[in-house]
């Protein structure tokens, strides 16, 4: 896999990029005091962390040079006001106001990795927002009761995925959803183990594991992030609060032919799983649309991978999501058919492993209507595709998630946007909820 050590390191040190600013960021006009000036600070700082030159994506892989840097930013932010800073057994990061042993903490943040060539805003505009949002509170100095709770701002590790294949590591390990011995499995595509790559970036990978005490002293997890769809952009709101994240599962269709000759093998006598493949990606199509779901097939390993060979092995990776359990399996199930009657045409033999699942989370109401409280009562409560740390920490703790607008809904790309004013109304209407929590 591509790493970012060397773009990440670099960039990260030797100041911006040459050229202009690019599309995705925000721009750097200073507004007022308090939380929405901070901000555009510290997003200017973490911008260049990461960036790739010529894509202008991002390439904050887990355990590399990008993260180390996302990390020692995480690290400052945190030392530079004050709070008090940790690294947990699955090295999250944590950066505290009030006592953290005291329990009923009110807990804020997201994660600094991306996706590769990933957009600025899935993740780094949660936990940058979080910072601001305190900023905020204390701005409001004064006028604010003390707070009652502990406050906590978090970065999740290895969120993506990218590295090792599987999403949500640090908070599925902290949830008990992920054992040591499954994480000690995890490989990246140069054969580096997840332990191994932990190791080299300074953590222990002997200590991770489920936390349950540290999760029993939240009282609620509240994870504000860019929206990767438009439906804020067209129900003309700035934020919105989500209801649910649907079920999503990914599954990895191995289809085994027979490696030959492009030149010399005659079309009747090949057994050819790239066209069994092809058949079984227009078929996800279909069935996706027929159900009102999504499937996609967005990652394919080829062996050979030769122009002139014909493959013995095409590997390809279904991402399928719908708002409800029955759909996704009935559209799981037809695709997996589909390629099963296809193969026996094509001469193939077929393989299906579910690599992973996540079931449909239901935020927790009480908290959700809480926030809706503290908002004023008209914001959008809205569903998503998309799979979150809150998703997986909800199983242990109340948990609710913001959306800041997206006016493309392009999300895991360059061209993932969020306008500065929407992002100076996700850090004031963080900070209310947060006031709303943690000062009353
Ligand atoms: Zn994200």
């Amino acid at each position: 896999m591509t790493r970012s050590d060397g773009t990440g390191a670099g960039e990260a040190h030797g100041g911006s990029a040459p050229g202009a600013r690019p599309a995705t960021s925000a721009p750097a006009a200073v507004r007022g005091g308090g939380g929405p000036a901070s901000f555009h600070a510290m997003w200017d700082e973490l911008r260049p962390i990461g960036r790739h030159a010529d894509s202008g994506g991002y390439r904050r892989f887990a355990w590399t040079g990008a993260d180390a840097d996302c990390r020692a930013w995480f690290r400052a932010q945190a030392e530079s006001r004050g709070l008090a800073y940790e690294v947990d057994r699955n090295g999250n990061q944590w950066a505290w106001l009030g006592d953290p042993l005291a329990g009923d903490a009110v807990v804020t943040g997201s994660h600094l990795d991306s996706v590769p060539d990933g957009g600025a805003f899935d993740g780094p505009l949660g936990v940058v927002s979080s910072f601001a949002a305190l900023d905020e509170l204390r701005a409001r100095g004064a006028a604010l009761t003390p707070l009652t709770r502990p406050l906590a701002i978090t970065n999740f590790g290895d969120e993506e995925g990218a590295r090792f294949g599987l999403a949500c590591v640090g908070s599925r390990l902290a949830a008990g959803q992920l054992t040591k011995e499954k994480a000690y499995e995890l490989r990246d595509a140069d054969g580096t183990t997840l332990p191994q790559a932990m190791e080299r970036a300074g953590y222990d990978p002997d200590a991770i594991g489920a936390d349950p005490e540290r999760l029993a002293r939240i009282g609620a997890f509240v994870e504000l992030h860019v929206e990767q769809g438009r439906a804020l952009d067209l129900s003309g709101d700035r934020v919105g609060i989500a209801s649910a994240i649907w079920p999503h599962g990914r599954w990895r269709f191995d289809f085994h032919g027979e490696a030959n000759h492009a030149g010399t093998t005659r079309l009747v006598d090949r057994r050819d799983p790239m066209l069994t493949y092809a058949a079984t990606v227009l078929a996800a199509r279909q069935e996706a649309a027929l159900a009102g779901a999504v499937a996609t097939f967005g990652k394919i390993a080829v062996e050979p991978n030769g122009v002139n060979a014909i493959p013995s092995l095409v590997r390809g990776w279904l991402d399928s999501r719908a708002a409800d359990q029955a759909t996704l399996d009935t559209v799981v199930t037809a695709v997996e058919k589909a390629a099963r009657e296809q193969a026996g045409r094509d001469g193939i033999d077929l393989d299906v492993v579910r690599e992973s699942f996540t079931p449909v989370v239901e935020f927790e109401h009480a908290l959700r209507d809480e926030l809706n409280r503290i908002l004023g009562g008209a914001v959008p409560v809205l569903g998503t595709g998309a799979g979150h740390d809150a998703g997986i920490l909800s199983a242990a703790v109340p948990t609710a998630m913001l959306f800041v607008r997206n006016p493309t809904g392009v999300s895991h790309s360059p061209r993932e946007f969020a306008a500065e004013d929407d992002c100076t109304a996700g850090v004031l209407a963080l900070a209310d909820v947060l006031e709303g929590l943690a000062c009353r």
